[in-house]
C-alpha cells in the first residue's frame, strides 16, 4: 500500500485542471462536472440511508469543501462535516448526537403507536 498522499486530479471551470489532497474517507469524483467552478470542488463520503419500503426517509454521509467560503458553514465548507438528507445541511458532531437522540425519541413514539392501534384493535 502506498504511503505517498493521495491526490485526485480535476478538471474546473475557473482554474483548468487542478491536482489537489484527497481523503482517505472520499469515495471518488464520478462523474464530475468540468463546470464545477474550484471553490465547489466537493469530497464526499460513501452515504448512510435509513430506507423503509423503498422509500430513503434519511441520508448522511461525509463532506468537505476543501476551497469553500466560510460565509455558509450550513452548507459544508473546509471543515469536514455530514451532510444530511432530507435536513439540507451539513452537521457537526454534536448536531449529530441531538438527530441520533430525535430518532431515537421518534421510534419510541412510533412504538407507543403501534401498542395503541394494537389495543384499538383488540390486539389482532
Ligand atoms: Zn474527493
Amino acid at each position: 500500500m502506498s504511503t505517498e498522499p493521495r491526490t485526485v486530479t480535476l478538471a474546473t471551470a475557473d482554474r483548468g485542471t487542478v491536482t489537489i489532497p484527497e481523503p482517505a474517507w472520499c469515495a471518488g469524483h464520478s462523474p464530475h462536472d468540468p463546470e464545477t467552478e474550484y471553490v465547489d470542488i466537493i469530497h464526499s463520503g460513501p452515504e448512510t440511508s435509513l430506507t423503509f419500503r423503498s422509500v430513503v426517509l434519511l441520508a448522511a454521509g461525509l463532506v468537505q469543501s476543501p476551497h469553500a467560503s466560510p460565509s455558509a458553514p450550513h452548507l459544508g465548507g473546509r471543515t469536514p462535516g455530514v451532510s444530511v438528507h432530507p435536513v439540507g445541511r451539513t452537521l457537526g458532531p454534536v448536531d449529530l448526537y441531538e438527530l441520533a437522540a430525535v430518532l431515537d425519541t421518534y421510534a419510541d413514539a412510533l412504538r407507543d403507536l403501534g401498542d395503541q392501534l394494537d389495543a384499538l384493535r383488540g390486539g389482532q
